[in-house]
């Protein structure tokens, strides 16, 4: 292995995850997120493919737009920082193989997830339908298991349904957002049965441990769960890549 390749896939990694943070910033506005080319928020100045290069744009203009000066939030780049280490771990753990592609996919799609939960509180559907795709492929590529898949995708669904009614009745809080329901049921999607277990406690510890954090900085008692979800399946999935946890599919 080069060290060209790891460095070029977290660079193609870091370009979703700038896509991805042009669609967190306009899917929750109505605004078109498909096409249209970027613009500075604060001065409407299209940005040219020297201003687009994720990280080091940033980095060259001290994070600051060229043409008006006004402060880039320094969540954009974070998120390309998370994306294109998301992807490079994807495609340590499963090489360059479809999976990979899928995978990269599913991350672009949690990227903008997390990004609008954490700020909105909603999980946009268009992302939930985007990551359903690219699980659906997955199975396509992996194991081919796709009435597993559709089973698990019910049953986490009705899990998180009953864990809903069970908080609204008893705490009388709205803990989990259908948002989250749907995302439930796309992880079923993506995961084998064998590891749905591994993913509730790993979405719960990282749920729990957001949910700390935002009580801690004082954003009130309603905190998002979509964030602990992603990064419950996400890491469950490169657990599995890694063969932390017993999955043949891709032997
Ligand atoms: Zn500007």
């Amino acid at each position: 292995m080069t060290v060209a390749a790891p460095v070029l896939v977290f660079l193609a990694g870091a370009c979703l995850g700038s896509f991805a943070g042009l669609v967190a910033h306009r899917l929750p506005r109505d605004e078109p997120w498909l096409r249209g080319r970027s613009v500075c928020p604060a001065c409407g100045r299209t940005l040219r493919a020297r201003d687009l290069i994720p990280i080091v744009s940033w980095l060259a203009a001290r994070g600051r737009c060229r043409y008006c000066g006004a402060a880039i939030p320094i969540r954009d780049v974070a998120i390309e920082v998370l994306t294109g280490a998301a992807v490079l771990a994807a495609w340590l753990v499963f090489g360059a193989h479809a999976a990979t592609v899928c995978v990269a996919v599913l991350a672009t799609a949690l990227a903008v997830i997390v990004a609008v939960d954490l700020e909105w509180l909603i999980v946009p559907d268009e992302m939930v339908v985007l990551a359903a795709a690219g699980g659906v492929a997955w199975r396509g590529v992996s194991d081919g298991a796709f009435l597993e898949a559709a089973l698990a995708a019910i049953g986490l669904a009705a899990l998180a349904l009953a864990l809903r009614w069970v908080f609204t009745r008893w705490r009388g809080v709205e803990a989990l957002g259908l948002g989250d329901v749907k995302l439930m049921a796309v992880a079923g999607l993506w995961l084998p049965v064998a590891a749905l277990a591994h993913f509730l406690v790993a979405a719960g510890v990282a749920g729990i441990l957001l949910g700390l954090g935002w009580r801690a900085a004082g954003r009130g008692a309603q905190f998002p769960f979509g964030p602990g979800l992603a990064v419950g399946l996400y890491a469950v999935l490169l657990a599995l890549g890694a063969g932390l946890l017993p999955w043949p599919a891709l032997a």
